[in-house]
């Protein structure tokens, strides 16, 4: 078995703190949900319901506002009892509506219709997509029929690629509904396939998941579009857009196989597909990883969007002590949660509270050069030495901050806890790109 990965740094990742990956449970419905209108990287939807309006399970109650923006839809029946706004942790302002849960539901516990997508065109598949407001559900949400427009300028032939890469144990929602929802997964990336004009699957796995790999390759092969099986490696960051380009652009080498504009997307992503287009519903709940040391029982969660995160701990048993860092994501890149009644998006794979140990709020010391953070460098940078540039001239790091994509391997393995990737990132020429 050939391995693929990237050539240099990364590191291996391991948490004790997160949930097993064996299982999801249901968490419970909220009596009050807060659904944000903005789910996604562009503009804040424009709301089409009231205060003191009813809303059905599945109903539109935002229209997008143009690229970057997507549909958002009521995620259970009930009235719409007022808005709310807060401020996140990149600074922008959200504003939700609060539904009180109130009569009946028509999609959750009904037995579910499939409708025949084989005779759509992708122009009809991509119009349910955007219906249903689909969006990248990891990352900024970023509106899957944007993607498609951004891979199909390249003028290249497009691969899709099933990114079941688990560098991160924070990953675990994804593994654990690749069990669960398996042919769905295998049956959206089909679907996928066509509505984006892909010519060709690939299935990237990391290598200790080959089993599953091997099955993703049978179940999508029965559909008779062209599909690779590729094992990757599991050091972070080799989910990362630019490591597993490496990795794949490296074994199309070794096979002859051209690959030209990849259209990456995660299992999470693949299933909301399949629902809008064979079931005709939007994203009405997804599967939440909550863990980390200040967690009584992390377990995987199946969560309606809307639910405040903070009833999410306490379905986990609460908090053993007051956590120090409460955030989503991951350690390595979370996104802080300021105030546990903020809802849980479409973008929310995992929610966790640390006691300490990595971004937990410990206090810096100065550099003692011991250059671990050149080692683990994905890119090759100097993080050291981009860092220091950056805090002396506040001007950026030099030229190659720029090509920093904020992995945050550096900040890992940093003994004195510099926040080295946010002032990198940050820096005048700094990006974050994945
Ligand atoms: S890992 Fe931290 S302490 Fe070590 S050289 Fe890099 S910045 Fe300095
Ligand atoms: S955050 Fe930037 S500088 Fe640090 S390891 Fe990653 S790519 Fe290198």
């Amino acid at each position: 078995m050939r391995v693929y990965s990237f050539p240099q740094g990364g590191i291996q990742f391991r948490d004790p703190a997160v949930p097993q990956k064996t299982a999801s449970a249901v968490a419970f419905l909220p009596g009050l949900s807060v659904i944000p209108l903005v789910q996604h990287s562009g503009a804040r939807a424009a709301p089409v319901v009231a205060i003191g309006d009813y809303v059905r399970e599945g109903m539109l109650i935002g229209r997008g506002q143009g690229p970057g923006s997507a549909n958002i839809h009521a995620t259970v029946p009930g009235k719409v009892i007022k808005t709310v706004s807060w401020q996140m942790s990149d600074g922008r302002t959200n504003e939700g509506l609060v539904i009180r849960l109130e009569g009946s539901f028509e999609i959750l516990g009904k037995r579910e219709e499939f409708s025949p997508w084989e005779n759509l065109r992708p122009r009809e598949i991509q119009r349910l997509l955007a219906e249903y407001g689909i969006v990248e559900m990891e990352g900024p949400g970023n509106p899957l029929g944007d993607m498609f427009v951004r891979e199909d300028s390249t003028g290249e032939s497009i691969s899709l690629v099933v990114r079941c890469v688990f560098d991160d144990p924070w990953l675990a929602a994804d593994y654990v509904l690749c069990r669960e929802r398996f042919r769905v997964v295998c049956e959206g990336a089909v679907i996928t396939a066509r509505a984006a004009g892909a010519e060709r699957i690939i299935v990237a796995v990391s290598y200790r998941e080959r089993d599953l790999g091997r099955r993703l390759l049978e179940d999508i092969e029965t559909y008779g579009i062209p599909v690779s099986l590729v094992m990757v490696g599991d050091r972070y960051p080799q989910r990362n857009r630019r490591e597993l380009e490496l990795a794949l652009r490296s074994y199309g080498k070794k096979e002859g196989l051209a690959i030209a504009a990849l259209l990456i997307l995660g299992p999470a992503t693949l299933a909301a597909v399949h629902d809008a287009v064979k079931l005709k519903r939007p994203i009405l709940d997804r599967y939440v990883a909550v863990g980390g040391q200040a967690v009584r029982t992390p377990q995987v969660l199946k969560v309606r969007i809307g639910t405040r995160i903070g009833d999410l701990f306490e379905e986990c048993g609460g908090f053993v002590e007051k956590p120090r860092r409460i955030a989503t994501g991951s350690p390595i890149r979370g996104r802080e949660v300021l105030d546990l009644d903020e809802p849980v998006i479409k973008t929310c794979s995992a929610v966790f509270a640390l006691l300490d140990g990595p971004g937990g709020g410990e206090t810096t010391r100065a550099c003692i050069s011991c250059g671990e953070c050149r080692i683990v460098c994905p890119v090759g940078l100097d993080p050291e030495y981009l860092y220091k540039r950056t805090a002396e001239t506040a001007s950026g790091g030099g030229g190659r901050a720029a090509e920093c994509h904020g992995c945050g391997c550096c900040d890992l393995v940093c003994p004195s806890r510099l926040p080295l990737s946010s002032v990198i990132v940050n820096s005048e020429q700094g990006g974050r790109h994945d």
